[in-house]
């Protein structure tokens, strides 16, 4: 198949079990892209090794064709193209466009915390960009082991995103390698996104304000830019974002109190307003149905989780 600009993907980091928020992000993916009749394909972020779990990874990937998501090619992993990445932060630093920062998580927050003229609520200001050698040198030498920053010149960045609509973002500078010398989530996505071709990144909108950030480097690096759908987030009872605390929140635990994928795939289809509520349908019947210029703009609350739900 060759590529196609609504190409797209889905691309969990193995932290945990998807829960029905994760699911019902990945069905959106899969019905954007399966709609247009192109490629979706897997990726694996499993760049923060303390956090992720080749068993997640597995779990992950065993729910998903559950639901019925499939996908084209090779599961791709962060963790087997660290070079690449690596490759891109040279590029970088020898074009004289990032400097490397020591302040601590607690000094980040104090920093962006502070009003600044030029950076929205809670951007780096740029502290460690004015750094003299000598200071640099201090730092160093008390053993502080430094993140690399891309110099973003407060880049002011706008796109259309397909559900959101006009979004625009000031770009501040932002983490691309980090302290343990990992790359950073916002570099490796941008690389990944234009190396397997994706035309249109579909995903939670809990990811929308880092875009501009995401852009600003394609940009920076002359890659080709992706277009966006930033899809509502799944909610808990209580209004907060869906988690594990939640309850009742994974295909395990949803099996566990009586509901097949088949039965979540009906409660995901219907908060879409693809089904009718506990109406079976395949995933043909979904993508028949679809219309991604109807997508819910707002967050869907996910009551099934509530403990006994479905015992009764
Ligand atoms: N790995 C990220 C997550 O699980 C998603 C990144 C993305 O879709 O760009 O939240």
């Amino acid at each position: 198949m060759s590529p196609s600009t609504h190409d797209g993907r889905f691309a969990p980091s193995p932290s945990g079990p998807l829960h029905a928020g994760n699911l019902r992000t990945a069905l959106l993916a899969w019905l954007f892209a399966r709609h247009a009749g192109a490629r979706f394909v897997l990726r694996i972020e499993d760049l923060d090794r303390a956090a992720t779990r080749p068993e997640h990874e597995r779990s992950q990937l065993r729910d998903l064709a559950a639901m019925g998501v499939d996908w084209d090619g090779p599961v791709v992993r962060q963790s087997e193209r660290v070079d690449r990445y690596h490759d891109v932060i040279d590029e970088l630093v020898g074009r004289g466009l990032t400097y490397p920062c020591y302040c601590t998580r607690r000094e980040v927050l104090e920093a962006a915390s502070a009003p600044h003229e030029h950076l929205p609520e809670g951007a780096y200001p740029g502290t460690c960009r004015r750094l003299s050698s000598a200071q640099r040198a201090e730092r160093e030498a008390a053993g502080r082991s430094p993140s690399l920053r891309l110099r973003a010149e407060a880049a002011r960045v706008s796109f259309i995103d397909r559900v959101h609509g006009p979004f625009e973002g000031i770009v501040d500078d932002f983490v691309i390698r980090r302290g343990d010398g990992t790359p950073a989530y916002n570099l490796a996505v941008v690389v990944d996104d234009a190396e397997q071709g994706i035309g249109e990144v579909v995903r939670g909108d809990d990811l929308l304000a880092g875009t501009p950030r995401q852009l600003h480097l394609a940009r920076l690096l002359g890659l080709p830019e992706p277009s966006y759908a930033h899809v509502p987030l799944v909610l808990g009872p209580d209004g907060e974002r869906l988690a594990k605390r939640h309850g009742a929140v994974t295909l395990e635990d949803l099996a566990a109190a009586g509901m097949t994928p088949v039965t979540v795939r009906s409660l995901l289809a219907a908060s879409l307003g693809l089904a009718e509520p506990e109406e079976p349908v395949t995933m043909a019947e979904l993508l028949a149905r679809f219309d991604p210029s109807a997508v819910p703009t707002t967050a869907w609350v996910f009551e099934a989780c509530q403990a006994g739900d479905h015992e009764r």
